[in-house]
């Protein structure tokens, strides 16, 4: 079997239903788009000859029986929605390359001990439902308020079909990904495989600084206290921070709102939505206590922090990660240890079970848009390294 051709075929043929004509994909949550790439997927599940089960809140699972299935199950997978006009690779490129593990099995005559667990999942893309949607439903972790019901009712869905999605994970032995670097660091080494560690922690900050509204014209500079020129010197002190440090912090203030933003006026107020990822909280804490530092002596405006958003970090498997470095080294791949500075569906997973997670390049970090790219001989090499462990992980783990 030609591996790149097929991955090729498989992954549009998913996508195919977000087609927009300028090439780009939209397969939104709960769209006809999303539901026709689950029909299809589940299609091609059964012709493999998968037990196949579309869930009530769309996800679909496909289970290929082991020879020892007192041993557990695995799960390999990926997500079928998109952004709106996103990539074709992101989310895809894992259902497919998934599916390519059963048909190297069945090619090369394998049968697993373990039951295989193959998913294509709903929502994992931000949207009023929350990201990781579809992992959170079948891992439990929805909590719903009058608000969030609300939000379910517009898309369809009732508290009972969140209760129905969730499935017993006693015996499921961990989850494995491939997906997308959406990032450059594989390209820019030249390197086919990143073994991620991780995915990073997001916390997000509304920082609100208070100054003094008046007449741009009639006060004169020495007496003005200009909230937005405070939040320049808030921000520029955030990114001179951010970017002196070793290690793979980020932050970024991508929303700014200046109060009265009336020509003539002097700024009284700004608020600016500062969002800061990292594998580690204490990190992020001690950089947002640098920050503090630095407002609480910018004399003559009043600064409020506060946390509005806080998702925690997920630590892969070290173990997953070892299968996937001998994997890399059977089939004779570079790699590297690498963060996912993006949440994904291990995000949900990894509370419940160890996970793993395979990267491939980005071509110019590119993702979320249609411009998105992995040369498909990389793809190919990732769905090796996917296939190599999963094999690895079906004797080591029980
Ligand atoms: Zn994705």
């Amino acid at each position: 079997m030609n591996i790149e051709n097929e991955l090729k075929e498989l992954t549009c043929t998913i996508a195919n239903p977000g087609l927009n004509e300028d090439g780009s994909y939209s397969r939104l949550p709960f769209s006809e788009e999303y539901f026709l790439s689950v029909q299809i997927t589940a299609d091609i599940l059964e012709k493999e000859d998968l037990d196949v089960h579309i869930d009530t809140v769309g996800n679909v699972i496909g289970t290929l029986k082991g020879t020892n299935p007192e041993r557990g199950k695995i799960m390999i997978g990926s997500h079928l929605d998109s952004v709106k006009e996103g990539g074709l690779y992101d989310g895809a490129l894992g259902v497919a390359s998934a599916i390519m593990c059963i048909k190297l099995l069945k090619e090369n005559n394998i049968k697993l001990k373990h039951d295989l667990l193959i998913s294509g999942l709903q929502a994992e893309e931000g949207s009023p439902l929350g990201g990781t949607f579809g992992s959170r439903s079948m891992m439990g972790l929805i909590s719903i308020d009058e608000e969030y019901e609300k939000v379910l009712r517009s898309y369809g869905i009732t508290k009972d079909d969140i209760e129905k999605a969730k499935i017993d994970t006693g015996d499921i032995k961990g989850y494995m990904e491939l997906h997308i670097e959406q990032g450059k660091i594989l390209e820019t080494g030249n390197i086919s495989i990143g073994i991620v560690t991780g995915i990073v922690g997001i916390s997000r900050y509304m920082i609100t600084i208070k100054g003094e509204c008046n007449h741009a014209g009639t006060t004169p500079m020495r007496m003005r206290k200009d909230a937005l020129i405070c939040a320049a010197k808030v921000l520029t002190f955030i990114d001179d921070q951010a970017k002196g440090r070793k290690d793979n912090l980020v932050a970024t203030v991508a929303r700014m709102e200046i109060l009265p933003s009336a020509i003539a006026v002097i700024p009284g107020e700004v608020q600016m939505l500062l969002e800061v990822r990292d594998m580690e909280k204490a990190s992020i804490d001690a950089f947002m206590e640098k920050v503090k530092g630095f407002c609480d002596q910018l004399e003559g405006f009043d600064i409020d922090i506060r946390i509005i958003i806080e998702k925690p970090s997920v630590y892969c498997d070290t173990d997953f990660g070892d299968a996937i470095r001998e994997a890399c080294d059977i089939e004779d791949l570079t790699y590297t240890a690498i963060q996912s500075g993006a949440g994904h569906d291990g995000n949900a997973f990894g509370s419940k079970m160890p996970i793993g997670m395979i990267f491939v390049p980005s071509v110019n970090g590119l993702s979320h848009c249609k411009e998105e790219y992995t040369k498909w001989e990389d793809a190919e090499k990732g769905v090796r390294a996917l296939y190599r462990t999963l094999l690895l992980l079906d004797e080591k783990i029980f």
